[in-house]
């Protein structure tokens, strides 16, 4: 047996405690002793134990200083004085300022987009900025755009859910009833074309709801975005900016694409550069797809909180599974008035077989093929564990029991293997 090792930090006004847990099956405890203390914009409260598990990279970062504890084995643990968290404090005051301005004036408040290249701490920027919004008295809308490293629904999707309370400490945002769309890749270099169009969609549908919100409307909403900023990376992202109408454009710790953006954006749109914090963490490509699995898994089974997920069989002939895009064919190929490109957005029927085992499967609200599948949000994701050509049935884990709902069914090219 290991021995727990037991660590104490006396944290002074404006320095953070940064702490990764590397090894397998490790489990960190934190634990405010005197002080208070935040972790990415959520309070903690003092003398409440907080666990972090395998693959956890915290910073505990604090306005007046306090005392904190750590139970267990960390790879790192150490006390930064540099951080750039008053910066980020302005951004949030600059934002609140609007907040004011849109419920005075009756308009809609501050739409923001946080971009940058991959591990730069935009995810962890997009969760402090809502936290203190929140902790304000906003409803703040949360996007994620990011299909890869995303914090709603499963990897493969984009989504939308409005932040009632801040983020949990060990489970993030609170996942009720979160608009997704399915995308079905990890970058959205495998189908510029659908992920233009689900976030368009996703766009349209967040303007109308605000709508019908006034709060959620003057609270405005903050979008994280990919990692990807070079070429069509880049062109993504402005179409992501034209289609939520955005006001300001965070750019994080990349001068080049703060300049393009200055350089492209209408006058209107403010493109402010931001430092990077020390502490953000470089993952591989490894850490990356098992931060992916880690999702998914938590879907189905939960974090803290567990689920119990169902298992049971389904007929072939009871599914209707589709992929969206069709291998596209030259211009000169297509019937008039067509593009190659609307091959990217089609529907296209798969035949149940064993190459679907492993792979998830996205529950859509369309009532049928015809029914507008792209512009339809998902009721959520079963992943098929097993495949038997010969009783021509499909084994799914579900978060619902049986049966499923007689939908379409969206192949995703994100896979899981169920060995819980
Ligand atoms: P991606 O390109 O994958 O979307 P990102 O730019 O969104 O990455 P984050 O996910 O915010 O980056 O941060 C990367 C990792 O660094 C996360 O595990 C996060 O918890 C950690 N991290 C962020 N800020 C700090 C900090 N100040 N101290 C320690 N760890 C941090």
């Amino acid at each position: 047996m290991t021995e727990v090792q037991l660590q104490e930090f006396k944290l002074e006004p404006d320095s953070e405690l940064r702490f990764e847990v590397e090894s397998k099956n490790e489990k960190v405890v934190l634990e405010v002793k005197s002080g208070y203390a935040e972790l990415f914009g959520t309070e903690l409260v003092k003398g409440k134990p907080y666990e972090f598990h395998t693959g956890a990279k915290v910073a505990v970062f604090t306005w007046h200083g306090c005392t904190v504890e750590l139970r267990g084995r960390t790879e790192v643990s150490y006390i930064a004085k540099e951080t750039p968290m008053v910066v980020y404090l302005n951004v949030h005051a600059a934002l609140e300022q609007q907040r004011v301005a849109a419920e005075q004036e009756n308009t809609r408040g501050p739409v923001t987009m946080v971009v940058g290249p991959g591990d730069v701490g935009k995810s962890t920027l997009t969760r402090i900025l809502l936290n203190y919004a929140v902790r304000m008295g906003r409803r703040p809308i949360f996007v994620e755009l990011d299909v890869g490293q995303g914090h709603i629904s499963v990897p493969g999707t984009v989504g939308a859910l409005l932040v009632e309370r801040p983020a949990s400490i060990e489970e993030g945002f609170s996942q009720q009833a979160p608009l997704v769309y399915h995308f079905g890749h990890k970058s959205p270099g495998e189908n510029l074309e659908l992920y233009n169009t689900i976030v368009s969609r996703l766009a349209e549908v967040i303007a109308e709801r605000c709508e019908n919100n006034k709060k959620a409307s003057t609270s405005g909403v903050i979008i994280n975005t990919c990692g990807w900023v070079k070429g069509a990376g880049y062109k993504v992202l402005t179409h992501a900016a034209q289609a939520f109408e955005v006001d300001v454009i965070l750019v994080l710790d990349n001068e080049r694409l703060y300049n393009e953006l200055k350089r492209d954006m209408p006058k209107f749109v403010k493109v402010v550069y931001l430092p990077k914090s020390g502490g953000v963490v470089e993952r591989s490509s490894t850490q990356r797809a098992e931060a992916r699995d880690a999702r998914i898994r938590e879907y189905f089974y939960g974090k803290r909180t567990p689920y119990y997920p169902h298992s049971f069989d389904v007929k072939f002939s009871d599914l209707k599974i589709y992929k969206v895009g069709a291998p596209s064919l030259p211009d000169s190929c297509m019937p008039l008035g067509m593009r190659a490109e609307d091959a990217l957005t089609k529907l296209v029927s798969v035949w149940p077989a064993p190459a679907l085992a492993h792979r998830l499967l996205a529950v859509s609200f369309a009532a049928g093929p015809d029914d507008h599948v792209l512009h339809c949000n998902l009721a959520g994701f079963v992943c098929v564990t097993a495949v038997d050509p010969e009783r021509q049935t499909l084994t799914i884990l579900s978060p619902q029991p049986r049966p499923l709902p007689a939908t379409v069914l969206l192949l995703s090219d994100l896979q899981y293997m169920d060995n819980h």
